[in-house]
């Protein structure tokens, strides 16, 4: 089975967030029907060829598909370079504002904050500079009952109950938010963590995540390639996870001897049983439902 290099997609809302984009990701979003002029935000880990060979072809395909809007790019040092001479030496140029920021990538630092969420770079350890993500969603409003809220209700006096203050009325009613919202879910988390040899330190960074992403890209019996490739192993990545106390862990990366991934999730199970497989195109919520 031919499985295509390393690209996620992230979306929360109307907003979406590229993770990576190895060759054929512009074709592989097609196929899976999102439309890559949704993208705003493009995250690339490291400079090996399998996590940013389909950057050039995407952010020019954007540009032939007539993008006006800005496009932020996060990515290690060197990558604004290489963009800028790609572009000079096919003399291109790109019909919207591309906005490039590097990563220091032996830090933890915030580099992101949207409405709805924010985004840390996290240090990984790999043989050339590489950079983790934390997503973390921001606190959500409390959620109206509808069913017992009175009708019509102005607008400030919904928000108002959302934030958690009680509303009263102009005929004197009060309204306590806490009789007529209920708390929102508390904000989810997700963790990229792709390519690194096994840290423990890491566990530090990604404490809690509701979802942890982490490379294994061998099966336990191979972690001396793994530590001399800077590449973990399924039961490494699980016992990141494990000493992270995640909710989930999903791992990927694989080689690609392994034809069937059985025996790494197998691997990776035994030591965190919440783990599953990246598959290319499924879906996964960032928190389990139910
Ligand atoms: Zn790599
Ligand atoms: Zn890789």
């Amino acid at each position: 089975m031919l499985r295509h290099a390393t690209a996620q997609l992230l979306c929360y809302d109307t907003d979406c967030y590229l993770i990576d984009c190895g060759e054929n990701t512009q074709v592989q979003l097609l196929r899976y029907k999102f439309r890559p002029g949704r993208l705003k935000y493009i995250f690339i880990s490291h400079l090996h060829g399998d996590h940013y060979f389909g950057l050039i072809g995407l952010l020019t395909s954007l540009s032939l598909a007539q993008r006006h809007d800005d496009l932020w790019l996060f990515g290690p040092p060197g990558l604004g370079d290489i963009i800028t001479l790609q572009l000079k030496y096919s003399d291109s140029r790109l019909n919207y504002p591309l906005h490039f920021q590097e990563i220091e990538t032996g830090q933890a630092y915030p580099i992101l904050d949207t409405p709805a969420l924010t985004v840390e770079a996290i240090p990984l350890q790999h043989r050339i500079h590489t950079s983790g993500y934390l997503f973390r969603e921001k606190p959500q409003l409390r959620k109206l009952i509808k069913e017992i809220l009175p009708p019509d209700l102005p607008h400030d006096a919904l928000r108002q109950l959302k934030e958690g203050r009680d509303v009263t009325l102009p005929d004197g009613q009060m309204l306590a938010s806490d009789v007529f919202t209920r708390p929102a879910p508390p904000p989810r988390s997700y963790a990229f963590c792709s390519d690194t040899l096994y840290h423990a330190e890491l566990a530090e960074r990604v404490q809690g995540v509701d979802l942890l992403y982490h490379e294994a890209t061998f099966l336990h019996e191979l972690h001396e390639r793994a530590a001399q490739t800077f590449h973990s192993t399924a039961r490494q990545a699980a016992q990141l996870a494990r000493l992270a106390g995640v909710g989930r862990l999903m791992i990927g990366h694989y080689s690609s001897r392994y034809k069937d991934l059985t025996p790494l999730l197998d691997e990776a199970r035994a030591v965190f049983p919440a783990t599953v497989l990246a598959i290319e195109g499924e879906t996964i919520d960032v928190r389990k439902m139910g």
